[in-house]
């Protein structure tokens, strides 16, 4: 692939995950809005609301276990836990596409 044609492949790849994080973003609040914890409006010390998916992980320390019991009790924080963990994957994606970028952008505008 010449140098062109790499660069717009690494913009669309950027477009597309910079797409797929704010949609799975956004997956994880509407599921959240699901958590029956949230719908009675506890919140924490930082005005955060409190759910099974909050909850789970301010346990980390107790293992994943412990996180997974706590997230099997909510369908909805479950569903959320999978977009945060593919959001995280995505994320990390798009690092290596930047990475990438940044290559193509070093190498100077002489070289093809
Ligand atoms: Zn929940």
């Amino acid at each position: 692939m010449s140098r062109q044609g790499k660069a717009l492949h690494l913009c669309r790849e950027y477009d597309r995950l910079i797409d797929r994080v704010n949609d799975l973003t956004k997956s994880i609040g509407n599921a959240l809005n699901g958590c029956r914890l949230a719908a009675e409006g506890n919140v924490d010390k930082n005005g955060r609301t409190i759910t099974h998916l909050s909850e789970a992980y301010a346990s980390f320390d107790m293992g994943e276990a412990a996180q997974l019991e706590i997230l099997s009790e909510c369908s909805s924080c479950g569903i959320a836990h999978k977009h945060v963990h593919d959001r995280k994957s995505a994320r990390k994606e798009l690092g290596i596409i930047k990475r990438q970028m940044r290559m193509i952008g070093r190498k100077g505008e002489d070289e093809a």
